[in-house]
């Protein structure tokens, strides 16, 4: 089973992400985790990222796709995917599609974490002091925000249509929307 966590920033798809491959044994694919290890492992296009991610601003999908191809073609990790934070544009989600086709697989199921701007920044500002990440302070946060209305939310309406894709309130407690999660895996 491969699972897409989508939604805005601070909607909770880490939290989420973590909880489901927990419950069913499967493997978070956070492309946010992916590119931190670059910076932090001072890879050569660590330092490019860090600048990119330190604004606000998206890697570029070349760097993104990169990074996905090796794990979704990995035969171990076949199958046992939580997408968190990929895809992030229409064409990483089309690029998700062709991958997925390629190595005989698909998404099973895409969840979307529906949550309102002014919950998102609330989140956030607690996250930072929680988590220090560089990417959370207010302004960093209103250009993420600008840029998943401009980047990101198209992909909604690619994924809408499809028979599995599920609309949850992000806004409730973390275990109300796990469960709500995991009784439509398990239905
Ligand atoms: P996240 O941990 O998912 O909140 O991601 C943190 C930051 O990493 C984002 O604000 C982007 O700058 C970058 N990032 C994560 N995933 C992607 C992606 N799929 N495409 C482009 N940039 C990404």
């Amino acid at each position: 089973m491969n699972v897409v966590i989508f939604g805005p920033p601070g909607a909770g798809k880490g939290t989420q992400a973590q909880n489901i491959a927990k419950k069913f044994d499967l493997l978070q694919l956070s492309t946010g985790d992916l590119l931190r290890n670059e910076i932090k492992n001072k890879s050569e296009i660590g330092k490019e990222i860090d600048e990119i991610i330190s604004k606000g601003d998206f890697a570029t999908d070349d760097i993104v796709n990169k990074l996905i191809a090796n794990i979704i073609f990995d035969p171990k990790k076949k199958n046992k995917l939580i997408f968190d934070g990929y895809p992030r544009s229409l064409s990483q989600a089309k690029n998700l599609n062709v991958l997925l086709k390629n190595s005989n697989q698909k998404i099973d199921f895409i969840f979307f974490l529906n949550v309102k701007k002014d919950t998102i920044i609330k989140r956030i500002e607690r996250r930072k002091i929680l988590e220090k990440r560089s990417d959370d302070d207010l302004n960093t946060i209103l250009k993420r925000y600008d840029n998943y209305m401009e980047t990101t939310r198209p992909v909604l309406d690619f994924y809408s249509k499809n028979p599995n894709f599920y609309e949850i309130d992000g806004s409730e407690k973390i275990e109300v929307i796990s469960s709500k999660i995991e009784q439509i895996i398990t239905l």
